[in-house]
């Protein structure tokens, strides 16, 4: 019932991804979500979130931004990394996932998606049948409030770690927030 909503996996941070693992994998192609996944909701590229795009080429992955955000954000982001994007993508519909995929020029069996949103970056990865890597959306000392989405989405996090456990037995140690 709740599988809808599970990423392939869960990450502490885009920043924590072990990009090389996923490259001998098989993936070709990152989908990444831009706010509270590379930078705080607005912000401009920060060197770490350039550098993350240097080392992601350097290794051999296509990359696109994929955002609800607008192109004046977007290009903003963008302007020292120079990706791909789609923007106003109205995530979690297809169509966004699907332009995406087609800039990247690969099989979806070889593309990732990356976002901070269950309920818009994962659901839009799980109805396009892309593999997701869920992170923990980036957090700003002194801002405490947190919208009731982000309570459900903690508590479906709980049921999928749960049931990782008992399907492999396994535990991701790169979480920050257990
Ligand atoms: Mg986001």
């Amino acid at each position: 019932m709740l599988e809808k909503y599970y990423p392939s996996e869960y990450a502490g941070s885009a920043y924590d991804i072990d990009y090389r693992r996923l490259y001998e994998s098989g993936i070709r192609g990152i989908i990444f979500d831009v706010d509270n996944t590379l930078v705080h909701h607005g912000d401009d590229a920060t060197p770490e979130a350039v550098q993350l795009f240097r080392d992601v080429h350097a290794i051999g992955f296509k990359t696109v931004l994929l955002t609800n955000n607008d192109e004046e954000r977007v290009t903003r982001f963008n302007a020292d990394i120079g990706t791909q994007y789609v923007c106003d993508a109205e995530k979690p519909a297809p169509e966004g996932y699907e332009k995406a995929i087609a800039l990247l020029g690969v099989q979806k069996n070889e593309a990732l998606v990356i976002g901070d949103q269950m309920f818009v970056d994962i659901i839009g990865a799980n109805r396009c049948g892309i593999r997701s890597i869920l992170v923990h959306y980036i957090e700003v000392p002194g801002e405490k409030w947190l919208g009731f989405r982000r309570y459900i989405e903690m508590l479906i996090l709980l049921f999928f770690r749960i049931s990782r456990r008992n399907i492999s037995g396994l535990s991701d140690n790169r979480e920050r927030n257990t």
